[in-house]
């Protein structure tokens, strides 16, 4: 069984196992949580995340998809990058979202990982409205059929998206 936690922070201060970063697809880096990883965690992840374009993601990873490298000097194992789905409107790209919950945990629990830590994919500069995402993320990770993963925590930057997860997950237990 699974357990859920919350923590308020910076998730690059975070100590888990796996710490997911919420990428783009080009791999090389960006704003936000990717950003901040990429800062902290000093040019080893860039040197793998280059290493895999020039191989198997040769045109990048896809919406929805995530992919393991070393997590360089933070405070964890491996860094599983995924890229989320762009906020649209006219659109409904909720299974993406969740494929990207669901892919990184599936990378997690193949590496053996016990601990992993979650940004709130999407809802930044992709415009994911948080109330969603964070319904999205409490689902997709409570459906999870996972063996090694023992603690899953989604690290909330600031206190509206604390709140808005907490909320999220207490209307469903
Ligand atoms: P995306 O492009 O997927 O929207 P962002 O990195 O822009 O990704 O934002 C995703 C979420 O992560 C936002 O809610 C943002 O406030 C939050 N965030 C930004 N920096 C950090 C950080 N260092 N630690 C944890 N959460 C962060």
């Amino acid at each position: 069984m699974t357990t859920i936690s919350l923590a308020q922070g910076d998730i690059t201060r975070f100590h888990a196992d796996v710490i997911v970063n919420a990428a783009n697809s080009s791999l090389l880096g960006g704003g936000g949580v990717d950003g901040a990883i990429h800062r902290r965690g000093g040019p080893a992840i860039l040197a793998e995340c280059r290493e895999l374009r020039a191989g198997h993601y040769g045109k990048g990873l896809a919406t929805g998809q995530a992919v393991a490298t070393t997590a360089g000097e933070l405070d964890a194992r491996w860094v599983v990058h995924t890229v989320g789905p762009v906020w649209a409107a006219d659109e409904d790209r909720s299974a993406l979202l969740a494929s990207c919950y669901a892919e990184s945990l599936r990378v997690a629990d193949g590496l053996g990982a016990r601990t992993v830590a979650f940004p709130a994919i999407s809802t930044g500069v992709y415009g994911w409205p948080m109330d969603d995402g964070a319904r999205i993320a409490v689902e997709t990770v409570r459906a999870a059929a996972l063996t090694s993963v023992e603690d899953v925590t989604f690290v909330l930057f600031d206190d509206r998206a604390h709140g808005v997860f907490a909320a999220r997950l207490g209307d469903d237990s």
